[in-house]
């Protein structure tokens, strides 16, 4: 396959050198193998046709033959737009080109048959269709042979140089007919018979031109199945080599453990703290090094769980540190362990940016020389000048707000081994998307809230019924409640957001003329926000006017409503977060969801989501098939999951196969030295993509 997939995409027949130069530039196919890895969006299926009058809301692609009618430019010079009318026997639509008009102009001409192929859209009435694909209707047209035809990204440039969908087409399948034609299989026999995989050879050829859905399937399934083994192949013989590489320190004893229990622990644990503080215990029991992702829904009592873990590591004479994203949640947590840190005699500082020097000074010389046994921080945590005696375990709060680089430099702290390592995150993660990129880190789930909790009640409101919402403030307020109000701060449109922050902060100064109002966004120094921050904390604010600054972690159990401005402007798993904020202490919480009265089809799923569920995982489940798996995690992150034909959020089940599937590879040869397991080994090695979860650990 190496010489065949590598030949020079110009010596393919039909190319040739210019053409080949605008395949490399606008598509980057520089060889056969390039093009043939150029794989279909999507197929049309050319035996139907739909007719005008029948078209629906929300059609998807549609084919239809009829006549144009009429042919005209409109708009300005510049700004020239084609507008044509496509009419069948049951009505007529619009067909509009905002690109190249003049030159279709030419193209076309009224009165001939056509078939075009488009996704219409309503407008005052009149679907239209813009940039269809459109050609002259042939007898050929109705054939029912070719029911999938391929349909390929390509450019303008493209285009207009005659490079279109078809052309490609043409040129794939000029590719798979030669004599030549070869694919390397990559995956060991027993495993395609195994889970009745067809051949890479088949696959490649059915994904260009299957010839029932059947052949699309299994084609689709083997390519899936390859891209998600080979990345599970490399999480488990990486997690394998870790185990080999990093013994962990072994921790035996945990007698703060049962102090904290005896004398002052608040409350209850809810049973799936326990789960997981057991989890927890047997890992850094074992010998080998802990990576682990704790997850557990907002007010789920992820610090009092990872308090108890850093209570082990200390009973063995050991440092602890927890990291949190922001300053405020650094501060917040601080004070939450130093309370109980104090009664037990342990010794416990805060490092963040706005610490004083000389404070900070004294902090870390503590903290080299092992006097102290827990530090809480910001990034500062990992500056380098920071050095523990003997970090035992590392917690790091909110997880996805720090880089795989950061937390990497946070390992390093250790000389002689690496620190255990605690992520929490409080974005509940898919399954499938757990798996896929945080497969070499073992999860714990926290799944239940403590007893007592109320669910947190969430409505909808227009702009329209700021009456009502004062009214229902103001009662909350009487009965010493207190409230958060949260505007958006989008980058790009920075000065409207601070304009629409200021003006809600006045028009609620205004409403509520006698009731302290505190406001905190990110343009105030840190230090004023902390101040403000810490009047709402106490209680000397009933309201709090802020940004999303406050979305992660503060814990104020009096708040109990979450006034969400514009929430057609944030995302599912935002949303979420800021609800989170409510709903901590025993009393009712409310959240109230305001926007417009307009709203986007995907702004309105997530209002509704919002409304109906108050379950974390239900919403990431949304949230993935709303927003993409890459968009998830963040721009941080976004290049980890570039799948090219599996889709985390549909694929699950094949997921799971492929990630069993490399789990019994690895287990039963970690090395891939065995005969049977050769040619996985082959394109494993050949794989040199470098990954970058794969430096999460
Ligand atoms: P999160 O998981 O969002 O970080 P926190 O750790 O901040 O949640 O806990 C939220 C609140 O719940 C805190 O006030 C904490 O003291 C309280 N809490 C934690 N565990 C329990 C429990 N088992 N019973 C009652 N309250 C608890
Ligand atoms: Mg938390």
């Amino acid at each position: 396959m190496a010489e065949f997939f590598e030949t020079k995409i110009e010596f393919l027949k039909g190319v040739g050198p210019t053409r080949a130069k605008l395949l490399q530039e606008e598509l980057g196919i520089f060889t056969i193998g390039d093009l043939i890895n150029h794989f279909p969006f999507r197929y049309e299926n050319r035996s139907q046709f739909h007719r005008i009058s029948e078209l629906g809301h929300e059609e998807g692609f549609v084919q239809i033959k009829g006549i144009l009618t009429s042919l005209g430019l409109k708009g300005q010079a510049r700004k020239q737009r084609l507008v044509a009318e496509f009419r069948d026997d049951t009505g007529s639509l619009e067909l509009v080109w905002f690109k190249g008009a003049s030159w279709m102009l030419k193209k076309l001409k009224t009165g001939l048959p056509y078939v075009i192929y488009g996704k219409p859209s309503l407008f005052n009435g009149v679907y239209s269709i813009s940039h269809p694909e459109i050609e002259i209707s042939t007898p050929n047209s109705d054939s029912k042979t070719d029911s999938f035809l391929p349909v390929y990204h390509t450019t303008e440039k493209l285009k207009r140089r005659y490079v279109d969908s078809k052309a490609l087409a043409k040129m794939v399948k000029t590719a798979l007919n030669l004599a030549s034609f070869d694919v390397t299989e990559n995956v060991d026999d027993y495993l395609l018979q195994r889970h009745q995989l067809i051949t890479l050879k088949a696959a490649l050829t059915w994904i260009h031109f299957p010839e029932d859905q059947k052949q699309l399937s299994k084609a689709l399934e083997r390519l899936k199945f390859n891209e998600l083994f080979f990345i599970q192949l490399k999480i488990f013989q990486e997690k394998s080599d870790r185990k080999d590489k990093h013994q962990g320190i072994i921790f035996t004893k945990s007698q703060l453990v049962n102090d904290f229990y005896t004398n002052h622990i608040p409350f209850e644990l809810t049973d799936a703290q326990k789960k997981v503080i057991k989890e927890i215990y047997a890992d850094l029991q074992s010998g080998y090094q802990m990576n682990r992702l704790l997850q557990g829904d907002v007010g789920s009592g992820k610090t009092i769980t990872a308090f108890i873990c850093m209570l082990i590591a200390i009973s063995n004479g050991y440092q602890t540190s927890i990291m949190a994203p922001t300053e405020i949640l650094a501060t917040q947590h601080y004070q939450g362990l130093a309370e109980f840190s104090d009664l037990m005699g342990l010794r416990t500082a805060l490092v963040t940016g706005s610490t004083k020097k000389s404070l900070k000074n004294k902090n870390l010389a503590e903290l080299q020389n092992g006097q102290l046994d827990i530090i809480v921080g910001t990034h500062a945590l990992i500056e380098d000048k920071v050095k523990f005696h003997n970090l035992g375990l590392a917690v790091i709060d909110e997880q996805h707000r720090f880089g795989v680089a950061q937390r990497a430099k946070l390992w390093s702290k250790n000389d002689r081994h690496y620190p255990h390592v605690l992520v929490m995150t409080a974005t509940p993660i898919p399954r499938t998307l757990a798996m896929t990129l945080y497969g070499d880190l073992e999860i714990s789930t926290i799944d239940q809230l403590p007893q007592g909790r109320k669910a947190i009640k969430t409505s909808h409101l227009t702009d329209s019924h700021r009456l009502k919402l004062f009214g229902f403030i103001k009662k909350q307020i009487e009965e010493g409640r207190q409230v958060y109000i949260v505007y958006p701060l989008i980058e790009e449109s920075e000065k409207m957001d601070y304009k629409d922050l200021m003006d809600g902060y006045e028009s609620i100064s205004r409403a509520f003329p006698n009731t302290p109002i505190s406001i905190v966004h990110g343009k105030m120094k840190a230090a004023d926000k902390e101040w403000e921050m810490k009047r709402f904390v106490e209680g000397k604010t009933s309201i709090m006017v802020a940004t999303t600054v406050i979305e992660v972690g503060v814990n104020v159990p009096n708040a109990t409503v979450m006034v969400i401005e514009n929430a057609e402007r944030f995302g599912l798993s935002q949303l979420h977060q800021l609800r989170g904020r409510v709903g901590r202490g025993a009393d009712q919480s409310y959240c109230i969801l305001m926007t417009g009265p307009k709203m986007s089809k995907e702004a309105r799923e997530r209002v509704k989501t919002m409304v109906a569920t108050t379950d974390g995982f239900k919403i990431a489940e949304k949230d993935l098939e709303l927003r993409g798996p890459g968009d998830l995690m963040g721009t941080q992150q976004s290049g980890v999951l570039d799948l090219k034909v599996a889709d985390i959020s549909t694929d699950g089940e094949l997921l799971k196969l492929a990630r069993e599937t490399a789990r019994e590879v690895i287990e039963s040869d970690p090395k891939l030295e065995r005969s049977h397991h050769h040619k996985i080994h082959a394109y494993h090695n050949r794989d040199k993509r470098h990954l970058l979860w794969s430096n999460i650990s």
